[in-house]
């Protein structure tokens, strides 16, 4: 199995690269902000619960998250791998998933990091949200918050990650087939 996770910051262009993997690789796509929002959308109290940390820009517990990629992977038995986007996002995050991959008898195969300095991230967020709607990408003081969380809680990870051999960092700057090329690169001398 190919289980690869997609690291770095909000707006770093996790979601579009995921995307373009996913139909390489023949990979599922675990999105945690997009299962939120779609548990939103459909207005369970999940969704509603979500939604108070979401629009502060805070992160959503553990717990939740987990359950939600939990079941994600035991609907999806015949996946050949996963593309983790947006998760994990902490360390018990790691922890709880190192320990699912286990039970599925496999692991993480690489961590991708898409690195992007802040000002920029800024002014991709303000731009997607005009067109997404999403509000979380339309207050800066919202996106200012995710940063601090991101600072806080998720950057740890890179050199949980990195110590174990399986984190490889990508210039998140440029063109979009260029980027892709690049984690290809790493994914194929795997
Ligand atoms: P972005 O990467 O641009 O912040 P996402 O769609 O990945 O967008 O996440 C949107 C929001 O959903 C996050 O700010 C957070 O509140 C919540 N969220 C998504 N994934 C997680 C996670 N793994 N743990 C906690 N909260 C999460």
């Amino acid at each position: 199995m190919l289980n690869l996770i997609i690291f770095g910051p909000p707006g770093a262009g996790k979601g579009t690269q995921s995307e373009k993997l996913l139909s390489k690789y023949q990979l599922q796509h675990i999105s945690t902000g997009d299962l939120l929002r779609a548990e939103r959308s459909a207005g369970t109290e999940l969704g509603n619960q979500a939604n108070e940390y979401i629009s502060k820009g805070e992160l959503v517990p553990d717990t939740v998250v987990i359950g939600m990629v939990k079941n994600f992977m035991l609907s999806h038995p015949e996946a050949g791998g996963f593309i983790f986007d947006g998760f994990p996002r902490t360390t018990p995050q790691a922890d709880a998933l190192d320990v699912m991959l286990k039970e599925f008898q496999t692991g993480i195969s690489i961590v991708l990091g898409l690195e992007v300095d802040e000002d920029e991230l800024v002014k991709r967020l303000l731009l997607r949200g005009q067109s997404s709607g999403r509000a979380d990408d339309q207050d800066e003081s919202t996106i200012r918050n995710r940063f601090q969380e991101y600072q806080n809680k998720t950057l740890p990870l890179q050199g949980y990650y990195q110590s174990q051999g399986k984190y490889h960092g990508v210039n998140g700057i440029g063109e979009v087939e260029d980027i892709f090329g690049a984690l290809c690169a790493h994914i194929d001398s795997l």
